[in-house]
């Protein structure tokens, strides 16, 4: 089992799951250029990858003390926003580093963070935003993926159900199904946004599991694909 290391992704270990990618989705687009269909080009298609928590705020911590949701956010951003920058989408990440994104001179620290998250979201103006957590509970029994979209919205939903239906198949202990989750993330913007909470670091399994790089690998790789199907089947962009 590989580690996480949360300064350097491999991005060659992406590269096995690209390629086949790459042939379903050109395959994919070849019917749909046929079909004649208004979209925007992959090109200008904008994604911002929100890697939660950071700097003083590290999130939940794992079952064994000794991990923390915010490295662990970041390293799942940077390999997610790998996939996506693979097809040529345009990506901004909230966060690169484990700095959090506050002023030191911010009374409140927390609220500062989370306005610039919401400052870099509306001046990316995005097609989509894209969140990545870990969960917690209190009982350790708990675990599982889960994608979250903002309530009310009716296309975040169906892109979430989307992404779920694919944990599902592909991710054991998956959750059931998509829920709504009020999270100042997806509260913050209109544009089509998720959240995914990739397991339980409370659970000492799933802690483990969730610092696997080739889990890590398998779990953006889902994502990014349901995305790109979403966008195919709902004729969102060309190629
Ligand atoms: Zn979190």
């Amino acid at each position: 089992m590989k580690k996480l290391s949360f300064i350097a992704i491999k991005k060659k270990s992406l590269l096995i799951f690209l390629v086949a990618f790459l042939c379903v989705c050109l395959f994919s687009v070849g019917i749909y250029y046929t079909s004649k269909s208004v979209s925007v080009p992959i090109t200008e298609y904008v994604v911002v990858i929100d890697a939660g928590h950071g700097g003083i705020d590290g999130g939940v911590v794992g079952a064994s003390g000794e991990s923390k949701e915010s490295d662990i956010n970041l390293a799942y951003s940077l390999c997610l926003g790998a996939y996506f920058e693979g097809l040529n989408f345009k990506v901004v990440y909230t966060r690169q580093d484990d700095n959090g994104l506050y002023s030191e001179f911010a009374t409140n620290k927390k609220v500062d963070d989370m306005k610039k998250r919401e400052q870099i979201i509306n001046s990316a103006k995005p097609d989509l935003v894209i969140s990545m957590h870990q969960n917690g509970f209190t009982l350790p029994d708990q675990r599982g993926i889960t994608a979250f979209y903002k309530i009310g919205h009716e296309e975040s939903k169906a892109l979430a159900d989307c992404i779920q239906e694919r944990f599902q198949k592909k991710i054991e202990y998956a959750r059931a199904e998509a829920l709504p989750g009020d999270y100042f993330i997806l509260n913050c913007t209109n544009t089509l946004s998720v959240l995914i909470e990739c397991g339980f670091l409370t659970n000492p399994d799933e802690e483990v599991l969730l610092q696997d790089v080739d889990y890590m690998n398998k779990v953006c790789h889902e994502i990014f694909s349901a995305c790109v199907m979403y966008f195919i089947d709902s004729h969102k962009l060309t190629y």
